[in-house]
């Protein structure tokens, strides 16, 4: 991570416990299930299912969440603290969602790692791809969980190679799968020469655990099947050969991703990869502020606001802002100093959120998530400070639309650029228009970070530079209606006509005023601010 930080003395013990991470996902790879055994491990749940109980009820409580219900998704980010060997890990929860990619771009601020859960029959899947560039913009470090290896699953070097592949990072074998599907057995852990047995008959019984002597031992032919065996000593063999060993500080700079195989719903591989968040992921790490870099062992303290949910608890009617604390050890009924309205405030009643419920918190360290209920003063980007007007950076800003015009940098590549675009527009990673006047595309996003994903991904995947410049417009509507009055409204309204990549007809503007406007003297047509995917 920031250079500066390696020179510095270590943390105090009570920081340099803390690792605060995120999952990142496709859909029913299994992050849930996952988030579930690891606070059944952390202790912070009897009973693995509560998670899922607690959100579903949860999320009955506003439109929001109902609508989150309807669709099935998952929008609601909120973050859990649990204790596991001597490690206290905040685990910030992302909308797995691509339509609420903003709220997971803002999480990812938050935290100083990423755990990434692929299905072990799918592989990198777009939304863990999507999710992985954002990580990689701020170059954190992740960790790779292959899951539902009791399943039908994808050749371990084809998987490794796929993630390699697609997400250009070096992978390192952290444990190794025996037999495949039906016959999977459990996994050798390579960085601790142990034999991991998984118990299909008791879902929540912890694996057993073997210490093996090398690959001679032959503890090893008691346990493994005998064509397992030979399979797993020529896997083993090969991965030597061909795969990059461990290297501690490739991950820590986001290099390199070690990968644990497990199966999540069988508590299968989650241990190995809790104690490896534990002894490969990142201490709490400097924040870029302005006007200096604020470090997790300054004895002040600090924190910005990520996230701010309304109606949490509907008994309350407040609102939550979810701050990360950036250094210091805070305590409750602290005055910190609100930088942007330069006014004092008083934290009399700060919650931390173990697991199941909130709790006050008396206390928390640099690194720890505190949700800080309140009326409205705190938004997303505020600073926290014991007074020093200082203010944390590279939180992006999420207006509901936002539309800019790109360029290629080179314009002989034009038609380069039309693919690229259309490509991310078929994602659904951003709207693209082509208006009918004149040349270059308008470019529409939910949060503005998607602009350097977008720009990033252009010049990695398409070998093309691109700037992206203001629009003239702000705003974007569908046109529909019959034919003769679309035709008419559309040469009536040449400069403000744009097609969008399915060819749909779409109406440009800055002004609400004109969209009043034209409802008013097309009543005939339809304006609308969503179009359905395809
Ligand atoms: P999420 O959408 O990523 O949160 O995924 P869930 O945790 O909800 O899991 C999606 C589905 O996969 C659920 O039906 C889980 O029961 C199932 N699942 C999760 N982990 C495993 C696993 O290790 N093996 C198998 N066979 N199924 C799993």
């Amino acid at each position: 991570m920031l250079d500066t930080a390696s020179n510095r003395p270590a943390l105090p013990p009570e920081i340099a416990r803390r690792r605060t991470f995120a999952i990142i996902s496709h859909p029913d790879a299994g992050k849930t299930t996952l988030t579930e055994k690891f606070l059944l491990y952390g202790g912070a749940i009897q009973m693995a299912g509560q998670v899922r109980a607690k959100g579903e009820a949860r999320r009955t409580r506003s439109d929001f969440m109902q609508m989150e219900k309807d669709r099935g998704i998952s929008v609601s980010a909120s973050a859990m603290s649990f204790d596991y060997g001597k490690f206290r890990f905040n685990l910030v929860d992302t909308p797995g969602h691509s339509d609420f990619s903003e709220d997971t771009y803002r999480t990812l601020t938050a935290v100083d790692a990423a755990v990434m859960v692929i299905d072990g029959a799918k592989g990198v899947e777009s939304q863990t791809q999507k999710l992985f560039e954002v990580c990689r913009l701020r170059d954190l470090p992740i960790l790779t969980f292959c899951n539902k290896m009791d399943r039908e699953s994808r050749d371990t070097f084809e998987i490794i190679d796929e993630i390699q592949e697609m997400l250009a990072i070096d992978v390192t074998p952290a444990s190794w799968p025996i037999g495949q599907g039906r016959d999977f057995v459990g996994c050798y852990d390579i960085l601790r020469d142990r034999l991991e047995l998984m118990d299909r008959a008791d879902r929540n019984k912890v694996a057993e655990s073997i210490k093996i002597e090398g690959l001679d031992d032959p503890k090893l032919a008691e346990h493994v099947p005998a064509h397992l065996l030979d399979q797993l000593m020529e896997e083993l063999e090969m991965a030597r050969e061909l795969l990059p060993k461990l290297d501690p500080q490739a991950v820590l700079e986001g290099h390199m991703t070690p990968i644990w195989f497990g199966s999540a719903i069988n508590s299968f591989g989650v241990k190995e990869l809790m104690e490896g968040i534990g002894a490969y992921g990142p201490e709490p790490q400097p924040q870029s502020a302005e006007p200096r870099q604020i470090f997790p062992d300054e004895t002040k303290v600090s924190g910005f606001v990520f996230k701010v949910q309304a109606n949490m608890d509907p008994k309350h009617r407040d609102r939550v802002a979810f701050v990360r604390l950036a250094s210091g050890h805070f305590k409750r009924g602290m005055k910190l100093l609100h930088v942007r309205s330069k006014k004092p405030m008083a934290v009399s009643n700060p919650v931390l959120f173990l697991a199941s419920d909130r709790e006050l918190a008396e206390e928390a360290w640099a690194g720890d998530i505190i949700g800080i209920p309140n009326h409205g003063q705190l938004r997303i980007g505020d600073t926290l400070t014991e007074g020093e007007a200082i203010r944390v950076t590279g939180i992006p800003s999420f207006a509901p639309e936002l539309l800019q015009t790109v360029r290629a940098g080179d314009p002989m590549k034009a038609k380069h650029l039309e693919k690229a675009l259309m490509q991310f527009a078929e994602e659904g990673a951003a709207k693209v228009f082509k208006p009918s006047i004149g040349s270059g595309f308008i470019v529409g996003v939910v949060g503005a970070l998607q602009f350097e994903v977008l720009a990033s991904r252009i010049e990695m995947e398409y070998g093309l530079p691109v700037r992206f410049e203001p629009s003239q417009f702000t705003s974007a509507r569908w046109v529909s209606g019959p034919k003769l009055a679309v035709d008419k409204f559309v040469n009536a309204n040449k400069q403000h006509i744009a097609h969008d990549h399915d060819g749909d007809i779409v109406y440009l503007t800055r002004l609400q005023w004109d969209i009043d406007r034209i409802e008013r003297d097309y009543p005939d047509l339809t304006l609308s601010a969503t179009k359905e995917m395809m």
